[in-house]
């Protein structure tokens, strides 16, 4: 009998898949380049369940497999996935699907798809997130399949992917082979400003006077209009004691922020999209900035004197608000990369569709995310999720705890980037004039770029400035 599906790359991501896809009955034959990690992979798993096929070579792992062959690439993103597509190919025929399920970037898939077009060979990039555990319990996945191949697909995936509260599973088809890549670049992008967001949070907390303990802070919050995954284990992570010194843990971490890359891939896109993601784009920033840690401890011998102090007259419940009005921010703009990336790319992303996949099995899965698919459900042509009634609402409640905060923290001299840049995006949204016509009006005197005048829309003028 041959295997319905193959997976190559049994590291953690890939080995955990294969147990999860194995786990649900299906057939899976498995390969990885290292020998010893294939042996380790089958001593472990593959005599304690007879749905996992361990195959000592490419050709052999093809031939395991029933047509057309589905394979599922788990390996480290860029060369080597070209490269197990070149060990691949010459043991494939017309009609095969290759899924890449690693975090590759989502040109890379564009081009791969084109040229495995030419051999008749379908590729899917496919967005992965749950980590480790997600792989193994129940991941959100985002594949970049067509109609055609969805259907080929559909029974596998979705049977390991994660299920919404509701019980829909959190894996959809997104069209285009690079749409998956995409909309898990975008997820990771949000991830970053969520992450941000809730490290500035708890920074603001911890100079509030009087709060012992700030684990219980983000416990309650996981009970409101926060709950969601990053608050809850933020609540964990912060009650855990280093067992040599008795000290919460987090404190004996390093600040450093360390990234892979796909929170700078995402600014990048926005940028050539033009859309102003700019909590994500802070965000990246932040990482870079913790990342300067010498600098910022001569920072601190230079400026130090006299400009820290403690946060007064803004309470937990203001940085509760504080937090959630910036999220919402953060998710807008991550959203609109969908509707750019429509125009751009003639793809069909559903802004709702999107966040009834990220509900289950994902990093940034939260509550708040069933009210985003539902307003992009009654509303689908609503352009910024800030606009979406149930969200301007919130933004309206929120707002003046939002300034509280931040104008506390800047008056304290804590630095801030995604609280207060996702301010000024809020205030630059409902802002009818802003002031680039001086900018219009500068640019036009050093380079006679003209501007348009207000008073006659669609003309172009130019103006001797200086004479
Ligand atoms: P890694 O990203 O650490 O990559 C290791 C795997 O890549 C091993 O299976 C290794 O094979 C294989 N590999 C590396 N170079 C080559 C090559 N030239 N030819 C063939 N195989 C190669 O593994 P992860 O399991 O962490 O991640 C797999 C993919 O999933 C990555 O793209 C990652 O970004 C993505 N991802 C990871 C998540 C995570 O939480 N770790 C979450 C979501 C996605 P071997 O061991 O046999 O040498």
């Amino acid at each position: 009998m041959k295997a319905d599906i193959g997976v190559y790359g049994l590291s953690v991501m890939g080995g955990n898949l294969a147990r999860n896809i194995a786990g649900h009955g299906f057939q899976t034959a498995v390969y990885t380049r290292s020998a010893e990690r294939l042996r380790m992979f089958s001593e472990a798993y593959a005599g304690k369940s007879s749905n996992l096929i361990p195959c000592s070579d490419p050709a052999k792992f093809c031939k395991a497999l029933a047509v057309p062959r589905k394979i599922l690439i788990m390996v480290k993103a860029g060369e080597a996935v070209d490269t197990v597509i070149g060990n691949l190919l010459p043991h494939l025929s017309r009609g095969d699907i290759l899924i890449d399920g690693g975090n590759s970037l989502y040109t890379d898939t564009a081009r791969r798809a084109d040229e495995l077009e030419n051999a008749g060979i379908h590729f899917v990039g496919m967005g992965v997130s749950g980590g480790e555990e997600g792989a193994l319990n129940g991941p959100s996945l985002m594949p970049g399949a067509s109609p055609e191949v969805w259907k080929q697909i559909k029974n596998i995936l979705q049977a390991i992917s994660a299920k919404a509260p509701d019980g829909t599973p959190c894996c959809k088809p997104l069209g285009s082979p690079a749409a998956g890549h995409f909309v898990k670049m975008v997820h990771n992008g949000i991830e970053y400003a969520d992450m941000q967001l809730i490290s500035e949070a708890w920074m603001i907390l911890k100079h509030i006077p009087g709060i012992n303990d700030i684990s219980s802070v983000f416990r309650k919050w996981n009970s409101g209009l926060l709950e969601s995954y990053l608050i809850e284990i933020t609540a964990r992570i912060l009650e855990k004691k280093d067992p040599e010194t008795g000290r919460p843990l987090v404190d004996l971490i390093l600040d450093k922020a360390g990234q892979k890359g796909t929170g700078l891939w995402t600014s990048f896109a926005a940028l050539e999209l033009g859309v102003p993601a700019t909590g994500i784009t802070e965000s990246v920033f932040a990482r870079m900035l913790s990342g300067l840690k010498e600098q910022r401890l001569r920072g601190t011998e230079i400026f130090r004197a006299g400009e820290l102090g403690t946060l007064s007259g803004i309470t937990i419940d203001d940085v509760e608000k504080a937090l959630y009005a910036s999220k919402i921010c953060a998710y807008s703009q991550g959203f609109n990369m969908f509707s750019a990336a429509n125009e751009q790319f003639e793809w069909e992303l559903d802004s709702a569709e999107i966040a009834s996949l990220w509900r289950g099995g994902c990093i940034i899965r939260a509550v708040f995310l069933n009210e985003i698919m539902d307003s992009f459900t009654q509303n689908p042509k609503e352009e910024n999720l800030i606009f979406q009634s149930v969200f301007a609402g919130k933004l309206r409640d929120c707002i003046s705890s939002w300034r509280n905060v931040v104008c506390a923290a800047v008056r304290a001299g804590l630095p801030i980037p995604a609280f207060s840049s996702l301010l000024s995006y809020y205030d630059s949204m409902r802002t009818a004039v802003l002031p680039a016509n001086l900018i219009q009006a500068q640019r036009d005197c050093f380079g006679a770029h003209t501007y348009e005048r207000i008073d006659k829309p669609g003309e172009s003028f130019h103006t001797d400035w200086l004479d």
